[in-house]
């Protein structure tokens, strides 16, 4: 192992984030090897099943590795039955996002040649926007510590502040710069919210708007969610890059990814100005978990991002290059039918996608 290797603490989770780990590890065994890259991988044992046994989600010397790791590679954390006394769910990666500062939870919405896309309009084929969860704040701000007064009335408490919406716009206009450099064509940045009802979002929209004047190459609007539910369903085609609340991105997300395939082909980022964690947007599925089945696209393209951003953060190329061979990879494996999932009918199991990604990525020139 190299003494200049990148270290990962690797956090497969519960259910099926254990199988779609292992593939995407597989994968990124061939990317080391082709490029002379080295990861050296730490296992970091948490999630819902580790509280039942242990009585803790995710030790202190979990978060100690993920925060001293140069990135986190997650699988997912869950499990139905599996509760905190106050019955809520073991999500142990809501506390990494807001003790790491992960505020830009990054969602690709992209379609893949050969998965089937929910609309019928030829256009869907274009899909391709990024949907930019703030994961630190808005609605989410106070999570458990919400209010019950008496058995009468409940209230939750939207944050927003300046800090994080500054940072999170920037993050936005600056990813929509380099997309549009990749994609040969100028970027926008919509912002979507509320803001003709609440003062938090209205707040949002004019800080929004006050950080766009800094980037003057790409533009710069804004949507309605109401409104951007029904387009993201009529024209999504027209999008690029989302940022948006919180509550609001958990929502879009799951909307978009129904439209390239569903959850299995839905990857994504957490991302803070000192740390990052890669992890597929789905959860566990304990309805298929264990049974070889699972579509470990979603993670395989999460590692891809991965790669993709420590290549930008420390001036690597390399890891730049593997990241778009292995979505290449993907693209061809799905888009000349060596897989199909079985999310979307096929008979594939996890292990033949991975290795037909794999297979691809032998060829990449
Ligand atoms: P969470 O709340 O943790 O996000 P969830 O229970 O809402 O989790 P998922 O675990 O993402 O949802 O599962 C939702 C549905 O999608 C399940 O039926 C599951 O089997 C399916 N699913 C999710 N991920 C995949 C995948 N990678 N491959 C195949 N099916 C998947």
């Amino acid at each position: 192992m190299k003494d200049n290797a990148f270290r990962i603490a690797v956090m497969p989770g519960d259910g099926i984030g254990i199988e779609v780990t292992e593939a995407a590890l597989a994968v990124l065994d061939v990317v080391e090897r082709r490029h002379g890259l080295a990861f050296r991988r730490e296992t970091v044992p948490g999630g819902a099943i580790h509280y039942r046994e242990t009585g803790v989600a995710l030790p202190e010397e979990g978060f100690k590795a993920a925060e001293a790791a140069d990135a986190v590679l997650f699988g997912a954390m869950g499990w139905p039955d599996v509760r905190y006394p106050d019955g809520t769910e073991i999500a142990p990666q809501l506390d990494l996002r807001v003790r790491m500062e992960l505020y830009a939870g990054v969602r690709p919405i992209r379609a893949i040649p050969g998965v089937p896309l929910a609309l019928a309009s030829p256009r869907a084929s274009e899909i391709d926007l990024v949907i930019l969860r703030e994961s630190t704040e808005g609605m989410f701000a106070l999570r458990k510590d919400g209010v019950v007064e008496g058995d009468r009335l409940a209230r939750d408490t939207m944050v927003i502040t300046r800090d994080v919406t500054e940072r999170l716009s920037r993050f936005a206009f600056r990813l929509a710069a380099r997309r549009a450099e990749r994609r040969g064509q100028r970027g926008k940045v919509t912002i979507v919210d509320k803001a003709n009802v609440f003062r938090s979002f209205a707040f949002m929209r004019k800080i929004f708007y006050e950080i766009a004047r800094e980037f003057p190459d790409v533009d710069a609007a804004h949507h309605y969610i109401d409104a951007m539910a029904l387009d993201l369903v009529r024209r999504p085609w027209d999008f690029d890059v989302l940022p948006t609340e919180n509550l609001f991105g958990d929502i879009l997300s799951d909307l978009g990814a129904g439209l390239v395939g569903g959850m299995g082909f839905a990857p994504s980022a957490d991302v803070g100005d000192a740390h990052a964690l890669f992890q597929p947007s789905h959860g566990s599925a304990p309805d298929i978990a264990g049974r070889g089945i699972a579509n470990p696209t979603a993670m395989i393209l999460s590692l891809a991002m991965m790669l993709d951003w420590l290549g930008e953060r420390h001036g690597m190329e390399s890891c730049a290059t593997a990241a778009q061979e292995i979505e290449d990879a993907v693209d061809a494996a799905f888009g000349a039918g060596d897989v199909r999932s079985h999310d979307i009918g096929g008979r594939s199991s996890t292990g033949d996608i991975a290795k037909a990604v794999i297979a691809r990525l032998g060829e990449a020139a």
